[in-house]
């Protein structure tokens, strides 16, 4: 089975990465996405190609600021980061460079990517509405609906220094304009059950110990749940039911994970090679059996646990458009005072 999948996938990368397959180099990848399931994803691209990875880990931001003191002189071939804010952040501080790829334009949808091809999306999960089944009886359906005051104190959510937060409130913004989401998060605020603190999985944690009763997470922490033992969640995890927001309008936000070529990239064709590599169906696949996401291109199956979510109306919004909004969107967050 290994070695049919193997071969398949040879077959796959040596299509997208042609003549460079079969020399032996080296990839330096820069990468903040924090999955041990990933180790895959690189093995099996090394096999297929020859092309070995010296992977370097650690927080995006610490790791564009490291390539940005590196310059002219980086090692850095692919930066990989999570959330579009994140992707933007680094093209903004100049360490990615704009490529030109068929593979690329034709496999990710022209959405998820950087009108000017600094960056590429991979993968996504569904930034949806949690509830408490048991307490909640009219759940939000959509994201305007949580700055309803009949939620007050039942809302948890994460902070506005966090990059899931910002991108989601820019989201709001492209959909709705500044004023609707200026009054939302403000709404939202006046809603919350305590001050804004940890991360996804404490935000569900929070509606099984009765913190709140409302909160929003990105799928893959929920799947995973399903999936394998979280503690303080997987035990009671039928307490709490979800929406996908928005079905009937813009559809529910998706977070985006990504990367693209490091600006000073010395094995630059390696670096296009393995980013069209993780538009592979092979690898396309894995960041849902490995890691509960959705993948980015079409069609690709889904991994049990995720599929259990549902089928839902994904928003389309051009996340290149929403990075616009970025800055509006923490002088908004200042304004209303969300911590
Ligand atoms: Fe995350």
């Amino acid at each position: 089975m290994r070695r049919h999948i193997s071969l398949a996938l040879l077959a796959a990368t040596t299509a997208l990465s042609g003549a460079f397959a079969a020399q032996a180099q080296d990839l330096n990848l820069y990468s903040s996405r924090h999955y041990d399931t990933d180790e895959r994803l690189y093995s099996d691209f090394t096999e297929a190609t020859g092309i070995t990875i010296n992977r370097i880990e650690g927080n995006a931001d610490e790791l564009i600021a490291r390539m940005q003191a590196e310059g002219a002189n980086s090692p850095a071939d692919v930066l990989l980061t999570v959330d579009t804010s994140r992707l933007q952040r680094a093209k903004e501080a100049g360490v990615l460079q704009a490529i030109d790829s068929a593979t690329l334009e034709e496999r990710v949808p022209a959405n998820l990517q950087d009108s000017d091809n600094h960056w590429f999306g991979f993968s996504q999960r569904a930034r949806i509405i949690f509830y408490a089944k048991d307490r909640v009886e009219n759940p939000p359906m959509d994201y305007l609906s949580l700055a309803d005051p009949q939620y007050k104190g039942m809302v948890c959510h994460r902070s506005s220094s966090n990059v899931y937060s910002q991108t989601l409130l820019a989201s709001v913004i492209e959909n709705h304009g500044v004023e609707a989401a200026r009054d939302w998060a403000a709404g939202v605020v006046d809603n919350f059950a305590r001050d804004p603190e940890g991360g996804d999985t404490d935000q569900l944690r929070g509606l099984i110990s009765g913190q709140c009763d409302i909160s929003i997470a990105n799928s893959y922490y929920f799947a995973r749940a399903l999936r394998t033992d979280v503690s303080g969640l997987s035990a009671d995890i039928e307490q709490i039911e979800w929406v996908f927001p928005a079905a009937d309008a813009e559809g529910a936000h998706m977070n985006l994970s990504g990367g693209g070529v490091a600006a000073n990239a010395p094995n630059r064709d390696n670096a296009i090679a393995f980013l069209e590599y993780l538009t592979s169906e092979q690898a396309q696949v894995y960041f849902s059996a490995g890691n509960d996401e959705f993948p980015v291109v079409p069609g690709v199956e889904l991994s049990e646990s995720v599929a259990k979510l549902g089928e839902f109306k994904a928003d389309d919004v051009n996340l290149s458009e929403v990075a616009k909004n970025l800055p509006e969107a923490q002088k908004i967050f200042n304004e209303v005072s969300w911590k």
